[in-house]
């Protein structure tokens, strides 16, 4: 492709895209948790070192501290509401990407849902296997190369309730060998779901391997994106996701605005 041509297709496909957007054929769906000092952190036992949650301490508010200006100042943790694990959260992804290193073209991608949110209403215990996702690319195709699986649980209409949403450690999460295989035997670049974590409530004491998601992902190089909501809105397939987190240098993950587009009529 000639240099000239090469550029009139990707003005092209912007263009369409714009034309989609405007017309809205293209629908933006935010799959973000509001964040505010209400949003649930995930709960660790006392002795370990905790995530702060949201907060915030106004800099001034049209006031004498700034007559026309109105600011925060927040704290929060990496790991605070919506957000996206980066390699180096865990040790076994440790020399791997930090949070700002992870590229671009990994956070616009194709997105698919697998939904076992009748399967979590039976059971706030549920583990995804390795066969719940192999019925589900017999169904509906290959797992996207480069791409999300977001794992839809239903949980994220608890989202609003800090007891509800904790459930007292009991919230879905994925089984170590179902883990292991979508780290290093499927081209996925990451595992979104709407719980606090992407792993388990009581994944800290499985016995084979605690924290399987986190441990296999992050070997693998691949990420996390947590307390996701609305992903009822999505397609099965064929939703573009767009995560945004903050590019803090040296860090484990980040708050992150998570956006998907989706086509109308793919709803
Ligand atoms: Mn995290």
């Amino acid at each position: 492709m000639t240099a000239m041509s090469q550029q009139q297709a990707s003005t092209s496909a912007i263009e369409l895209l714009t034309v989609a957007l405007e017309s809205g054929a293209v629908e933006v769906i935010d799959l973000t948790a509001p964040l505010s000092e209400d949003t649930p952190v995930i709960p660790l036992p006392p002795e370990r070192g905790q995530p702060w949650s949201f907060r915030r301490q106004v800099i001034s508010r049209y006031d004498a501290l700034g007559p026309q200006v109105y600011w925060n100042n927040i704290a929060l943790s990496e790991h605070t509401g919506t957000h996206f694990d980066a390699p180096v959260h865990w040790a076994s992804g440790r020399h791997l990407h930090d949070v700002q290193q992870v590229p671009t073209s990994h956070l616009v991608a194709p997105a698919v849902v697998l939904d076992a949110s009748a399967e979590v209403a039976a059971d706030p215990d549920f583990l995804l296997g390795r066969r719940h996702v192999e019925d589900w690319t017999d169904r509906h195709g290959p797992l996207p190369a480069g791409g999300w699986l977001l794992y839809r649980t239903g949980w994220g209409s608890r989202s609003t309730d800090n007891v509800d949403f904790i459930n007292d450690g009991h919230t879905p999460g994925i089984a170590p060998d179902c883990a292991r295989w979508l780290a290093h035997e499927t081209d996925i670049v990451g595992i979104g779901v709407e719980t606090v974590g992407t792993d388990a409530g009581q994944a800290g004491t499985f016995v084979d391997q605690p924290y399987p998601c986190h441990w296999h992902m992050h070997a693998a190089g691949k990420y996390g994106l947590t307390q996701l909501r609305g992903l009822e809105q999505l397609p099965v397939r064929g939703a573009v996701l767009i995560a945004s987190p903050l590019p803090i240098v040296g860090g484990s993950g980040s708050p992150c605005r998570v956006l998907a587009l989706v086509s109308r009529d793919r709803r």
